[in-house]
């Protein structure tokens, strides 16, 4: 059997979850936090970042930061999690989803244009499978008409646009530390505030409301309520898990992209023979093997492959449904254009087995099933 995911606890894990325990300081932003936003900082060049209790959190924290409010509009591709759109559903605003490039299945500059109103507030590009959306244009656009940029790059941790590290390059971005992710911690994520002024509020918003991080600096004599806010800080013990992962970055980076090559050499004459379609990583992008998937000819074809494969106990999975098709983004949403490849290429993509435990023998054997099924 091939489980599409696995997680595994390993030795430096134990033994760090371990000491966050012994140490007894459980609660927010203890040691373990703090060598996580030291080891981000150093990574990603910048000292505005913060761990929170999720990148959904991440991103809702942006939309108090963008004073987001009701009316407004945001776009965002269909093509993604929920995550993109409720932060700012939360505060009033209007989902506008876009279509997607066919060949990343991100956001399409050319869309985002023609989506803009004068209620257009922010953008929100979101780097599917880590291979990162066309930035430049993006924030010219952005710049041009005073359009905030939030990067949801939950799946680009450690990938690049050109030389700039995903979750940088706009206002704001976030990352994701969920179990499904490269580097995770069960449940948590980071976000990213450009501007200097920003990050300050940002930081009061996720302690409650309170400048309590100005007064353990050492800034202030003593801490009260100052702003809105609420409550985005992870416990220390799954800072511990998530530190564990980020210094044994290296190596799950290299295993799983050797996985995600493995995958795109034994698949490329699938694909010279017209029968399926495979991953394009345009020349401005560096990704970080988050995910592996190909594209049948239909979902019909997809739903018989998926039976096919789960014969031979490999299990594949498909997403997502389209935001603008489903209950709740036609309830507070609206597709701007023509909907020309979301929907449909979105019945045709499936993703393949990619964990970090993951075997050369494995994934020759997910790809030859798949041969198989071709021949
Ligand atoms: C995983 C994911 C999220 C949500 O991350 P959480 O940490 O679970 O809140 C948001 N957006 C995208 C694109 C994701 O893949």
């Amino acid at each position: 059997m091939i489980p599409f995911d696995k997680k595994t606890a390993d030795e430096k894990s134990l033994a760090y979850i371990k000491e966050a325990l012994e140490s007894g300081a459980w609660s927010g932003d203890g040691p373990f936090t703090k060598k996580c936003v030291k080891w981000f900082s150093e990574q990603l060049g910048t000292p505005n970042v913060l761990l929170t209790t999720s990148c959904t959190h991440a991103l809702e924290l942006t939309g108090h930061l963008a004073d987001i409010k009701e009316g407004d509009e945001v776009i965002l591709p269909s093509y993604t999690f929920v995550s993109t759109a409720n932060p700012y559903v939360l505060k009033g605003a209007v989902p506008v989803f876009v279509d997607v490039d066919p060949r990343t299945m991100n956001m399409d500059p050319l869309c985002v244009e023609e989506a803009i109103t004068e209620r257009t507030r922010a953008i929100l590009p979101v780097h599917y499978g880590g291979i990162s959306c066309d930035m430049d244009p993006l924030c010219a656009l952005a710049e041009k008409r005073g359009l905030a940029v939030i990067e949801d790059a939950a799946q680009g941790v450690q990938a690049y646009y050109k030389d700039r590290p995903l979750g940088t390059i706009g206002d704001y971005g976030s990352f994701s530390f969920h179990g499904t992710k490269n580097y995770s911690c069960g449940e948590g994520g980071l976000v990213i505030v450009k501007d200097r002024q920003q990050f300050e509020r940002a930081e009061i918003i996720r302690e409650k409301g309170t400048n309590r991080s100005r007064f353990l600096r050492g800034m202030i004599d003593k801490y009260t309520w100052v702003d809105r806010g609420s409550s985005y800080l992870p416990s220390d013990i799954l800072a511990a898990l998530l530190l564990a992962q980020l210094e044994q970055w290296e190596d799950i980076m290299e295993k799983r992209l050797n996985i995600w090559n493995g995958y795109h050499v034994r698949l490329e004459d699938l694909e010279k023979q017209g029968r399926i379609e495979r991953p394009f990583v345009p020349g401005y992008s560096r990704h970080n093997g988050h995910l592996y998937f190909i594209k049948t000819a239909d979902i019909e074809e997809r739903s018989t492959l998926i039976d096919f494969l789960k014969g031979r106990g490999i299990a594949t999975v498909f997403h997502y449904i389209p935001l603008h098709s489903s209950e709740f983004g036609r309830k507070t949403g609206r597709f701007s254009g023509e909907d020309k490849y979301t929907t449909k290429e979105s019945e045709r993509l499936l993703r393949l087995p990619l964990w970090h435990g993951m075997t050369e023998e494995m994934v020759d054997t997910v790809a030859s099933a798949i041969g198989e099924f071709y021949s």
